[in-house]
């Protein structure tokens, strides 16, 4: 394994270990719920909207530690940020798992691109993309649940 493998296995063990923002929003303006069947991930998100800013962002479920340190990183990813950021970082990190597009910037994504590797394990890529689907459902005001299926 590589150095910059190493640190990326770090990230997400320990983001799997302590996920950040594992919390509910009692004042959210948006939740959506994402389920991946597959793997027996599922997450709810709450989303406070302040205008166009994700000012909160919190999240719930239980899941396989892909899917539960990706939530922890999408969350820390997107707060603070517009809604038309968070959606970009969506699109590159979707690209950059699903690995049907070239590759992302992986500097541009920062800790994200600790699930680069992913795309070598099909089965792991909905587990990665799991809160990415929810966040973008939950920004669109989906009332679906999001299934992976
Ligand atoms: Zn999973």
């Amino acid at each position: 394994m590589s150095e910059l493998e190493e640190l990326y296995q770090q990230i997400i063990v320990e983001h799997n270990r302590s996920p950040r923002n594992f919390k509910r929003l009692d004042d959210a303006t948006r939740t959506a719920e994402g389920d991946n069947p597959l793997c027996g991930d599922k997450i709810t998100l709450y989303v406070k909207l302040d205008g166009d800013v994700i000012s909160d962002i919190g999240f719930q479920g239980k899941g396989c530690a892909i899917s539960r340190s990706s939530a922890s990183l999408m969350t820390g990813a997107v707060k603070g940020k517009k809604v038309a950021e968070a959606e970009r970082l969506f699109h590159e990190f979707r690209d950059m798992v699903a690995g049907d597009r070239p590759m992302a910037d992986p500097k541009s994504l920062g800790k994200l691109a600790a699930f680069a590797g992913v795309r070598q394990f099909p089965s792991r890529v909905k587990c990665a993309n799991l809160a990415w689907h929810t966040l973008h459902a939950a920004l669109a005001g989906a009332a679906e649940p999001v299934t992976t299926e």
